[in-house]
């Protein structure tokens, strides 16, 4: 949906001009457009400006101006939130991309990474001195927007979620000020900013701790034919609870596309496949993957080892700028046999290019404690996910539809927790549903103490009033 063309006075503009360096874009600009652009081209947002601090004064100045104007606030760091969250009609967007760059300290093991830097920026600071932050898996994601939800990729079994390596976050506060927080420093802020990060400030810097890897990661794919897929999904089932922490593992239903090498007899049909990613000692990948091998002969396998940093950019292409996309997910102990069926028949009559994926979660991710993090639903065995992308703006509501249909199937294997960054659908009840009603309504205390006035409100938002005063009382 676009939206209407919005203007900010020019006596205002002249103010903010004066006090800020960094960029400041209106719709005047011929840069406008470009500024404006979501990765996700299903948002397309008309901002009243575009400010681009290259400092966290910088950032503080743009948060007052946009409460003295009443202008809604949005962040933007990478630009990915697959809920077009980094725009709104009218707004002001505070844009991190001036604030790129990350720093090793490869004594300490830490980096330092800037609000607006990029995973791929942070995989290849680290990778020099042969270290690694667990991240995502596309590079041009923000580090801010990933880590403030949480961070789910390939070695977070093995070196837990992306906040599960944070060590301090300084971010500028709805008031101006500029707060480090971490286990010692405003440790109450520091639970919330690992899971809900978005509701309390803007992330200015965050420090996070590095482990000794690489350069090389091991990978395989399994491709198996739909007609295979309940004995396919046994030996994942079988193996997932169990997997070492090196191996990180997907199950996926999608269809055969022309492009990817796979099989003639595959293409344009439903296939299922078992990803893997082994991230220990080369010595025991056999030993450790040898529970993926015991089923049915896969129709396709690619297995071998590839530097890191190439697996960490191998998508960045397929995942560029510009698609329409919509996503919805949350987590299960199990998925029933009868779904499995189903599941292909709704993934074969996807609208657009539409997979539906079973991402194993455990390990260190499941040995932290739930009580330690904002992050909800540590204990769940699988992440499920249903994902859609589409370039056809006519399509839209059946791409919504499909993605909305495929949960449904899962729906009563449903357990408590949503990863918030994986969530395309915004509003109180999704609030709710990724946080449960405890967590929410510790977040809404912390939101009361650090954001009052609800001026980080574009995110998955907590409310200040508490969860049971924001949902409709019973009776
Ligand atoms: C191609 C692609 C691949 C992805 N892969 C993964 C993956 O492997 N693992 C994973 O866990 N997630 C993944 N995601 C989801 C991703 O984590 C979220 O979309 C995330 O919010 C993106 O962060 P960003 O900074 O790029 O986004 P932005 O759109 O810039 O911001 C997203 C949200 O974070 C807030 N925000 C951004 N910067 C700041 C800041 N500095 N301070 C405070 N709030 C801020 C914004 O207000 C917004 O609500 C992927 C998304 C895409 C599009």
């Amino acid at each position: 949906m676009v939206d209407a063309s919005p203007t900010l006075p020019a006596p205002a503009l002249d103010q903010l001009r004066r006090s800020f360096h960094g960029d400041v874009i209106t719709p005047a600009d011929g840069s406008y457009d470009d500024a404006r652009r979501l990765w996700n081209a299903l948002h397309d947002r008309r901002p009243a400006a575009i400010v681009r601090p290259r400092d966290p004064s910088e950032v503080a100045t743009a948060i007052c101006f946009g409460r003295d104007h009443d202008l809604e606030i949005t962040v933007r760091s990478g630009g990915h939130s697959l809920a077009g969250l980094t725009g709104r009609a009218g707004g002001l967007v505070v844009d991190l991309s001036a604030m790129r760059g990350v720093e090793v300290d490869p004594e300490r093991r830490t980096a330092r990474a800037n609000g607006g830097a990029l995973l791929g920026e942070l995989d290849v600071a680290a990778q020099a001195h042969g270290l690694v932050c667990p991240v995502g898996v596309v590079g041009h994601t923000g580090v801010a927007g990933l880590t403030l939800g949480g961070g789910v990729g390939r070695l977070q079994r093995q070196f837990g979620l992306t906040i599960d390596n944070l060590a301090a976050v300084e971010l500028v506060t709805a008031d101006g000020r500029l707060v480090r927080t971490s286990e010692t420093e405003e440790p109450d802020l520091f639970w919330g900013m690992r899971g809900a990060g978005w509701n309390f400030g803007i992330a200015t810097a965050f420090e996070l701790r590095l482990h000794p890897f690489g350069p090389d990661l091991h990978r395989g794919i399994l491709v198996f034919p739909a007609t295979e897929i309940q004995a396919a999904w046994d030996v994942f089932r079988d193996y997932a609870p169990h997997a070492p922490d090196a191996v990180s593992l997907i199950f996926g239903i999608d269809r055969a596309g022309p492009d990817a090498g796979y099989p003639d007899e595959l293409i344009g049909r439903p296939i299922a496949y078992i990803a893997y990613n082994h991230s220990g000692a080369a010595g025991s990948v056999e030993r450790d993957t040898a529970g993926l091998h015991v089923g049915p002969k896969p129709a396709m396998s690619v297995i071998g080892s590839r530097p890191y940093l190439d697996v960490q950019t191998a998508h960045d292409l397929a995942f560029d700028w510009g698609h329409r996309s919509f996503i919805a997910g949350f987590n299960a102990d199990d998925v029933r046999p009868e779904a499995l069926g189903e599941l292909v028949e709704v993934v074969a009559g996807a609208p657009g290019a539409g997979t539906f994926s079973i991402t194993a979660l455990g390990g260190a991710i499941g040995r932290a404690a739930e009580e330690g993090t904002a992050y909800a639903g540590r204990a769940a065995v699988f992440d499920l996910s249903a994902d859609a992308a589409w370039s056809d703006a006519a399509l839209d509501d059946a791409n919504r539809d499909w993605v909305r249909r495929a949960m449904a199937v899962v729906e009563p294997d449903a357990t408590v927790g949503r990863y918030a960054n994986e969530i395309s659908d915004v509003g109180p009840e999704e609030t709710r549903l990724i946080y449960g009603d405890a967590k929410l309504a510790r977040l809404a205390a912390l939101k009361r103490t650090w954001d009052a006035d609800n001026v980080f409100h574009v995110n998955h938002n907590v409310a200040p009033a508490a969860a049971w005063v924001t949902r409709a009382p019973a009776g």
